[in-house]
């Protein structure tokens, strides 16, 4: 499946290499170079730099490459890329100077990196993201290892009676910015994986952010039978068994992968249970060395980290012992004695019979697993007390490294605009630097009030133009079209909730008391209206079942057109919402939310957070930075909690968040408001950045995995 590239004007013919390095995405002199080239599809093909370069005409290039001012803007991107590239200079290479140059192997099931690729569902898939970008920003050898579903995640279309409709497409190859790999001599890379008693080959592609490459397994090959080539074809798309043959490929494959291209990682670093036979295949290597079980699992160990995300019992992937035991027949080879002390490592009995637990499996053959919040800590402990006693005591620590988002990847450009201005043009070295922010200070009100504005006037355009299509394109009902947002107001406090529609994130608390929210949002000179986003999992029926509610809700004319739902959330649109909102609505029950993201990336947009002190806000609220939600109800009773909870919603609604926003001086700023989004920025910006996440993950266990056994 090689695809033909057009040829390009040679002036600009380095397009295609800045179109196929994602770099692009964080670095807004590259995003300029496609913009210029042609705004409307830009717009059209929502930031496809790939797809853009096959559709734009031949004339279109031929002038581009003429154009003095756009030549400027090439030259500048492809010099960006060529010193990112080449640089030896960097924050890894300054930090552990004459490590041995070898790479950092980091698994994950799902990456977010741009909605060309969506390959993603959601916050776990956006943290791998930003996790490699920020690896990349500061220069270490990372690699990454997931998986190519042609057909992704599904994307969501809402019926006339409010319920989700799944639509999968398939990714058009050459429409996308990934590159099939080939070997030395032009072949296509193929690597097989046993699964039971027959074998499933696997083709790779590969996506660039920067130095960073990502490999993605994929299924679709043609010498597979048609079931096998459907294995990889959607992201959590099938059922439990499924499921595993899909761990067993990232995980068993993806080891084969990296073999097969020449990396020998130092350290491998598991992102969730979902990657963790790479493990058994690594044993199994040792084994096939003549190591004993024993020892090739403690090299292993050694050698490998894991972090855990859910703190859902439900979230973690099971599987009946027999069924895995059936699935890694054919895996074994000379290993095959060793087996049962293999399948021993997953056991895990949660009272009803011993089942393989990935998440039991990683914790035993990993040497450090971290949680992602402080809370999620103390919860994750509990969780597996059970685990520990099997865990030599040296390797019972449980680290935290909370989570952060990738800063250049989710800054609003106005907003960075800003930054430069007063704080310094190389503000983003410095952006996880606790003292920098105080600078925030030197920004005048009126001016962070022009850029909040103007974040909320593109938000609710891009609401609107989509609503505009669905009418003009879809014929849908009126009512629709009011859902979708048409009658949002520009100038209204804006409150976004977006996420995964699932019970626990409880997203209709807010209508806990529907006559109590309506006078809220409709109040005369003061109103209020809340955007909704947010895809249910296919099989997640209460999830739906919230989501259609949330439409009934939106046209509701008792709630005044002050309630829209946006579909398809995806990357894009969540730009738009966590840089536009004026509020970030945020209601987890507690302790189910791991970390969250969203809210960081709103805050260091100076989008306030108002959420219940779950995940990363039980950390991150400083009692000025944005609200807590605290009914102070901790009993086992959901109800109570619910009540309590939404009783203390209504309450920071009325009585703090509405009269801040609306509270203006003689110019109409609202100082009270700019206070707190200072503030938010402030104190969020740097311990909340990928940057300081990504940091400590280096310092704490990848740095030291170099001093690791370098024969591994
Ligand atoms: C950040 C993000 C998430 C995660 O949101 P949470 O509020 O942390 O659950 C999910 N989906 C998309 C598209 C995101 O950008």
């Amino acid at each position: 499946m090689e695809f033909e590239r057009r040829s390009l004007p040679e002036r600009i013919s380095g397009l295609w290499q800045l179109a196929f390095n994602l770099r692009w995405t964080w670095h807004p002199e590259a995003r300029e170079v496609f913009r210029r080239l042609d705004y409307p599809l830009w717009r059209l093909t929502s930031h496809n730099s790939v797809r853009m370069l096959h559709l734009t005409t031949k004339q279109q290039l031929r002038q581009a490459a003429r154009d003095p001012a756009f030549v400027a803007l090439y030259d500048a991107a492809i010099e960006g890329l060529g010193r990112a590239l080449t640089s030896k200079e960097s924050w890894w290479g300054r930090t552990y100077p004459g490590l041995p140059n070898r790479p950092i192997a980091y698994f994950s099931a799902e990456f977010a990196l741009h909605q060309s690729l969506p390959i993603y569902a959601g916050g776990l898939g956006v943290l791998a993201g930003d996790h490699c970008k920020e690896a990349s920003d500061l220069g270490i050898p990372l690699v990454g290892v997931g998986f190519m579903y042609p057909q992704g995640y599904f994307h969501q279309k809402i019926n006339s009676n409010g319920q989700q409709e799944e639509v999968y497409e398939h990714l058009e190859w050459e429409h996308a910015p990934v590159e099939q790999v080939f070997t030395k001599d032009g072949k296509p890379c193929i690597l097989s994986v046993a699964l039971g008693d027959r074998t499933v080959q696997v083709s790779l592609w590969c996506v660039r952010l920067g130095r960073v490459k990502i490999y993605l397994l994929d299924t679709s090959v043609k010498e597979n039978a048609p079931a096998d080539r459907e294995l990889s074809a959607r992201l959590y798309g099938g059922d439990l068994e499924t499921r595993l043959k899909q761990e067993i490929i990232l995980g068993v494959g993806g080891v084969r992968a990296l073999r097969a291209l020449g990396y020998q990682p130092m350290v491998w670093h598991l992102n969730e249970g979902h990657t963790a036979f790479v493990t058994l295949e690594r044993i199994r290597e040792l084994l096939d060395r003549g190591e004993r079980f024993d020892a090739a699992l403690e090299k292993v160990r050694r050698s490998t980290i894991f972090t855990t995300h859910t703190p859902v019992a439900a979230g973690h992937d099971v599987f009946d012992i027999d069924l895995v035991e059936s699935y890694l027949a054919g895996t074994w080879e000379n290993a095959g004695s060793y087996r049962d002390e293999f399948l021993r490592l997953g056991y895990y009995d949660n009272g009803l019979g011993p089942m393989f637990n990935m998440t039991a499996l990683a914790i035993r053959s990993t040497s450090a697993t971290n949680a992602v919040s402080q809370l999620h800590g103390r919860v994750t402990l509990d969780m597996w007390a059970q685990l520990w006693p099997s865990v030599p005591e040296r390797e019972r620590l449980l680290q935290t490294v909370t989570n952060g988002v990738h800063v250049p990847t989710w800054i609003a450009p106005d907003m960075a605009r800003l930054f430069e201005r007063y704080l310094g043009v190389n503000w983003k070295d410095e952006h996880d630097a606790a003292n920098f922010w105080d600078g925030i200070a030197l920004i005048p009100d009126e001016e962070l009030w022009a850029v909040r504005e103007a974040l909320r006037s593109y938000l609710i355009a891009f609401i609107r133009e989509r609503a505009r299509q669905l009418w003009t394109q879809k014929q849908v009902t009126a009512a629709r079209v009011v859902a979708a947002g048409t009658l949002l107001d520009p100038a209204a406090l804006t409150i976004g909730f977006a996420r995964r529609f699932t019970d626990y994130k409880r997203p209709e608390l807010i209508f806990y008391n529907p006559e109590r929210l309506a006078r809220i949002l409709t109040a005369f000179r003061r109103p209020v209206q809340i955007v909704f986003a947010g895809k249910a999992h296919p099989l997640d029926h209460p999830g739906k079942h919230h989501l259609q509610n949330i439409f009934s809700r939106a046209i509701d004319p008792a709630f005044g057109g002050r309630i829209a739902f946006v579909e398809d959330y995806d990357l894009h649109v969540a730009h738009f919402l966590v840089q536009g909102c004026d509020v970030w609505l945020n209601t987890p029950r507690k302790p189910f939310e791991a970390s969250g993201t969203s809210g960081m990336k709103a805050s260091i947009n100076g989008a306030l957070h108002l959420s219940t002190g779950d995940g990363w806000w039980a950390e991150g609220h400083t009692g000025s930075n944005g609200w807590l939600i605290d009914g102070g109800v901790t009993v086992d009773d959901p109800a109570a909690v619910d009540a309590a909870d939404a009783e203390a919603l209504y309450k920071l609604l009325e009585e703090e968040v509405v009269p801040a926003f609306y509270d203006r001086d003689v110019n109409k700023v609202p100082r009270r408001w700019l206070q707190l989004m200072k503030e938010a920025i402030r104190t969020t910006m740097p311990r909340f950045s990928a940057r300081r996440m990504v940091k400590q993950y280096a310092d704490w266990m990848y740095a030291p995995g170099f001093s690791v056994d370098p024969t591994l």
